[in-house]
């Protein structure tokens, strides 16, 4: 009994996460081209992306759904986002059958075979963005990026995760001195924009649990962070609150073009 994840791509290029079990597989949306995520699949060894249970979508941005009318229309996908988000996507990704089309609404949980799915609301410049929490077999798997903030009631949801992906955006510095004009700063900074590494750490070490082992650096920002400065960042932010990664707590990379190994949670 195992419940496994990948993280194909993340970061503001295109996000997906695969996500199986042994009588499950989905996807946490296409935020790339079909072929790039067959691609995808294909290289973490996930198998084939046609014989999937379905994709959830967070929210409507295009680097979560750029490939999702196309890979859902391809492979007769049913698709899961809540009602707004499915609102806001009307027009955005195509044509989709009605018979493919299923809400998943905020704050509820859905049971696909022997695969237990919690959503829950973060904060981000979307219709209703919401992301999700997998539980199988006393396991737990915690996805929450693109959120200004990390609510108590987030960490709550997302609080002792064998496997937590977490975003850590971008370096303030980086942000603050990058080329970016003042309006997209003000976003990114903002409660309903995207958070930075440090906020990733003081989060961390408000959720991370004795279970938690494996925590996965995502949705990185291409031209305000890099691996390196977002795992020291959030390492250094954990040793205040006396957190050492390395033996307990391992940090990971993600990319935004390599899968994560297909691990167990
Ligand atoms: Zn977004
Ligand atoms: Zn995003």
């Amino acid at each position: 009994m195992s419940l496994k994840f990948s993280v194909l791509a993340s970061g503001s290029s295109g996000n997906a996460i695969y996500v199986e079990t042994e009588q499950t597989r989905l996807l946490v949306d296409a935020g790339l081209s079909a072929k790039q995520i067959q691609i995808l699949f294909e290289k973490a060894a996930c198998g084939e992306v046609g014989d999937i249970d379905g994709i959830l979508v967070t929210h409507e941005h295009s680097d979560h759904i750029k490939g999702l009318g196309v890979l859902a229309r391809k492979f007769k996908l049913p698709i899961y986002a809540n009602k707004n988000t499915w609102n806001a996507m009307n027009g955005l990704i195509g044509e989709v059958a009605t018979d493919q089309k299923f809400e998943f609404e905020m704050e509820s949980v859905k049971t696909f075979n022997d695969l237990e799915v919690e959503s829950f609301g973060v904060s981000h410049d979307a219709a209703e963005p919401m992301f999700y929490v997998f539980h199988h077999n006393g396991r737990k798997l915690a996805l929450m990026t693109d959120t200004g903030y990390v609510s108590d009631r987030m960490k709550g949801i997302i609080r002792d995760s064998h496997s937590l992906v977490i975003e850590s955006n971008h370096d303030i510095n980086m942000l603050m001195m990058g080329r970016y004009p003042w309006n997209i700063k003000r976003r990114i900074l903002g409660d309903h924009g995207h958070i930075s590494n440090e906020d990733c750490g003081h989060a961390l070490a408000d959720v991370i649990g004795d279970g938690t082992k494996h925590i996965y650096l995502a949705h990185l920002s291409r031209d305000n962070n890099m691996k390196d400065i977002a795992r020291l960042a959030v390492e250094q932010t954990l040793k205040t609150y006396d957190i050492t990664a390395g033996e307990q707590i391992i940090l990971h990379d993600t990319d935004a073009s390599q899968p994560t190994k297909l691990a167990l949670v």
